[in-house]
């Protein structure tokens, strides 16, 4: 270390303990603590002197019984007052923001304009009917049988040709967890979890569906609910 650097150091520990005396004697202590247990020391540097029980160290960190300058590499002082005299950082970083600047936004205008949804997106549920009018649920209760929020309320009754239809079928969708059970457990895809999102409502009340809202979400939404189950046939 040069005679200079050390006198540098000597009288930087020493204004700054001076200083953190004068404000509060935590503050000293701190300090003190501080520079105590800096590897960078003040002392002349051949001086026999001891850091907390520990061997002494040199004015630069030491690697090994080596000295090691931490500004060995670093740029020059001309490559320095270069960068300082024409602003290159500045430059860069107003540069950064001209690109940005003529880049398409990232963001959108929803609602006016709208990101892509998965097909596999679960949203607002509704049922569905076959093409000849008729409900597809065949009441068999899978859906409310597995649905972990116990959401779903079902009853039925047996048609004349036997078969069963649905008497009732309620969904909660305040507790409704959007897991997509009941869809998946549904034999013949009566139940769906459309694409739809937005169907905030301004009371509780709305939120409990019953089987006519849930067959008009079906017969308004199945073109692009038949779409999204066919795009995903292959994996299901
Ligand atoms: S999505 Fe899940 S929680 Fe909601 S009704 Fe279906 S099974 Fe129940
Ligand atoms: S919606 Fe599907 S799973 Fe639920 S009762 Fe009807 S047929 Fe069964």
């Amino acid at each position: 270390m040069s005679l200079a650097r050390r006198t540098a150091l000597a009288g930087v520990s020493s204004a700054l303990r001076a200083q953190a005396t004068r404000r509060s004697p935590a503050s000293a202590l701190v300090a003190s603590r501080l520079l105590s247990t800096s590897t960078v020391c003040a002392h002349p540097h051949n001086a026999r002197h001891e850091h907390q029980g520990k061997p002494a160290t040199r004015g630069y960190a030491t690697a090994g019984a080596k000295d090691v300058d931490p500004y060995a590499g670093g740029p020059s002082a001309l490559n320095k007052a270069v960068h300082m005299f024409f602003i290159s950082e500045i430059m860069r970083g107003m540069w950064l923001v001209l690109e940005q600047f003529f880049r398409p936004p990232y963001t959108i205008m929803y609602p006016f304009e709208k990101g892509p949804l998965s097909p596999r997106f679960r949203g607002e549920h509704a049922l569905r009917r076959y093409p000849s009018g008729e409900e597809r649920c065949i009441a068999c209760k899978l859906c409310e049988a597995i649905c972990p929020a116990q959401a779903i309320t079902i009853e039925s009754e047996a048609r004349a040709d036997g078969s069963r239809k649905t008497t009732k079928y309620d969904i909660d969708m305040i507790k409704c967890i959007y897991c997509g059970f009941c869809q998946e457990a549904c034999p013949v895809d009566a139940i769906v979890e459309t694409q739809n999102q937005e169907f905030a409502t301004e009371t509780r009340e709305e939120l409990l569906y019953n089987k006519e809202k849930l067959l008009s979400n079906g017969d308004r939404m199945e073109a692009e609910i038949a779409a999204n189950l066919h795009s995903e046939h292959v994996y299901r």
